[in-house]
């Protein structure tokens, strides 16, 4: 290293600081209270020139696209002035206070958030441990949510370890900053006595903060972590972290995650580590949400940042940001070897399976689950099934079958991979904003040579069937359906045995029963006068009978017993699998090692 080199450094490093010296928004967040699920927050705002402010909480959390009015929880807001003296504040809708501030000295802001929902994105306070999932604890200044922000921490009692992807400030305990209010935002804070262990991937440091115990071998973690962030990484190229964080909530039953830029939130079951598909499903998850931090959280759809916090923000492509990643999170584990090429085809013949089964596929386009997933894939009813479908499942098989097409187009040189990759550089890196659904058809169809109008005529825009034949014959697969042609009878019901009461909870569209008229929360008391107790003796009555044939069920709805006549159909529930041609081509061998990483 010369010396003007570390002139140039030392340069840098003083103006990065001074960036951070001229935040006028701190924080401060201590627990008085843990037991009763309480953090307090105080919040200091200088450099005020206004004879007010107006601070906000956000509605909702990147990532998990539902309004959840994270300002519900919040409590005994109150402001004082530099000279200590209580300032008039007023709350002007569900989530904005205004401060009144004559003498525009700098302001103290207090007040305190219950914290008591269990989940990777709203946060949890008590005597162990306090996570901060950071939309629902800090409140931004309605004009500067670009500030710099400073946050410190008191940890409660002996709480000896923060777990968090910001940045540390060197000289200061458990104090740290944020270059605006979107990064701290993205980077939720994990405060108490966590099992940290730690290791180095793709050039990259990774901390592990393990919530709640469970029965994990960390060595074996770390190994098998290490695999799929190599793979991921290698995907794009490079990894744009220099540190990252997951956190991991170990709970009796868990799952799900968060995904953030540096870091994530995952939930897991404590004793699941030692069941091989409890291990391999925990694995999968560390790939998804990994996979996030190229996959939306940095290449990303056009209304995914900058955020609008007080309101949704709407997107047809969820099926690419969240469907992709469902498809590698699954792909990259048989890349990885952690799944042999025959048990990662059963995974994606699940998903397969539902977007055949599910009525509401032929109802709703992908584009469209997308969009209104604020209203519909957040807020599922007993009418779900028939009416939508997930944008993970349909998104993770259109994935799957794009990706055959390019590989087939290119001679397996070029896969979906590649157009990810294209897209991260071109709309991240280059023209650092999001992407339109037209820019990434027309990656595509760039790095393939391909036309994808039909493609996105039929299945992304429209809801006909997906021709799997077609596209997995690319790789020399065959998908069969083993229940093709079964006599099996069918109701179309979705029963629920509680208290003692049968209950209907679900109608599947164009069923026996949706026709017959019976109605979610009917209670079934009887079919052709057998009492029916359970869901096992209507299907033993609908084993002597045949399609057409007639079946009177007798129910209790609102308290008046009633009579519904239905005419019986076979099942056709569709269960595929997909087996290994044994003469398939030199070509379609060529696409299978690709796809599949042999
Ligand atoms: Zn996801």
């Amino acid at each position: 290293m010369n010396k003007y080199l570390i002139i140039a450094l030392f340069i840098m490093i003083a103006s990065l600081d001074e960036t951070y010296a001229q935040s006028s928004v701190a924080f401060h967040v201590s627990f008085s209270e843990p037991q009763a699920h309480y953090a307090d927050i105080e919040m200091t705002l200088d450099g005020n020139t206004a004879d007010f402010t107006e601070v906000k909480m956000p509605v909702w959390a990147p990532g998990s696209y539902l309004v959840r009015e994270f300002s519900k929880n919040v409590e005994s807001f109150s402001a004082q002035g530099a000279d200590k003296k209580a300032l008039t504040t007023v709350k002007l809708n569900k989530n904005t206070w205004r401060i009144d501030n004559p003498s525009r000295g700098a302001i103290k802001i207090n007040y305190r958030v219950y914290c008591f929902e269990i989940s990777v994105r709203t946060s949890f306070v008590d005597e162990a441990h306090a996570f901060l999932s950071p939309t629902g604890i800090f409140m931004y200044p309605a004009d500067k949510i670009n500030m710099p922000v400073t946050v410190s921490v008191t940890p409660f009692k002996d709480w000896k370890k923060i777990s968090t992807g910001l940045d540390v400030v060197s000289g200061k305990a458990n104090t740290f900053r944020a270059k605006d209010f979107d990064i701290l935002f993205d980077t939720p804070l994990e405060i108490g006595n966590q099992d940290v262990f730690e290791f180095d991937a793709a050039g990259v440091h990774h901390e592990v903060a393990m919530v709640g115990g469970g029965n994990y071998d960390k060595l074996r973690l770390a190994e098998d972590m290490k695999r799929i962030i190599e793979k991921e990484s290698a995907i794009y190229g490079e990894n744009p972290n220099k540190k990252y964080v997951f956190i991991v909530h170990n709970y009796q039953k868990g799952g799900g995650g968060l995904e953030h830029l540096n870091s994530t939130v995952l939930g897991a079951s404590r004793l699941a580590y030692s069941t091989d598909k409890g291990y391999k499903s925990f694995l999968g998850l560390v790939a998804h949400e990994y996979f996030h931090l190229w996959n939306v959280k940095r290449l990303r759809p056009k209304a995914l940042g900058p955020f609008d916090y007080s309101n949704e923000n709407y997107t047809r492509e969820l099926w690419i940001a969240e469907g992709f990643t469902a498809y590698y999170d699954n792909l990259i584990l048989c890349h990885t070897a952690a799944y042999t090429p025959e048990k990662y085809l059963e995974v994606l013949c699940e998903d397969i399976n539902i977007v055949s089964n599910q009525p509401g596929a032929k109802v709703q386009p992908v584009t469209e689950s997308s969009f209104d997933a604020w209203i519909k894939y957040y807020r599922p009813n007993e009418n779900s099934k028939n009416t939508g479908i997930s944008y993970y499942n349909k998104g993770a098989v259109l994935g799957a079958m794009l990706d055959l097409e390019i590989l087939h187009a290119t001679n397996a040189k070029t896969g979906l991979a590649e157009v990810m990759k294209a897209m991260y550089d071109e709309y991240y890196k280059k023209q650092q904003r999001g992407y339109t659904g037209e820019e990434f058809k027309a990656m595509a169809e760039k790095m393939s040579g391909l036309n994808l109008d039909n493609f996105y005529r039929d299945y992304v825009n429209g809801t006909s069937p997906i021709q799997y034949g077609v596209h997995l014959g690319h790789a020399g697969l065959t998908i069969i359906n083993d229940n093709e042609g079964s006599s099996k009878l069918s109701t179309g019901l979705t029963l629920s045995a509680t208290t003692a009461k049968l209950t209907i909870t679900g109608v599947e569209r164009a069923s026996a029963a949706w026709i017959g008229g019976l109605n979610v929360n009917d209670e079934l008391i009887a079919a052709d006068g057998n009492r029916i107790n359970d869901k096992a003796e209507l299907d033993n009555l609908l084993s002597f009978k045949k399609a057409g044939d007639k079946m009177e069920m007798l129910v209790a709805r609102d308290g008046l017993i009633k009579k519904c006549v239905i005419t019986l159909k076979t099942d056709d529930t569709a269960k595929y699998r997909i087996v290994a041609d044994k003469n398939a081509t030199a070509a379609q061998m060529q696409i299978r090692k690709k796809w599949l990483g042999l």
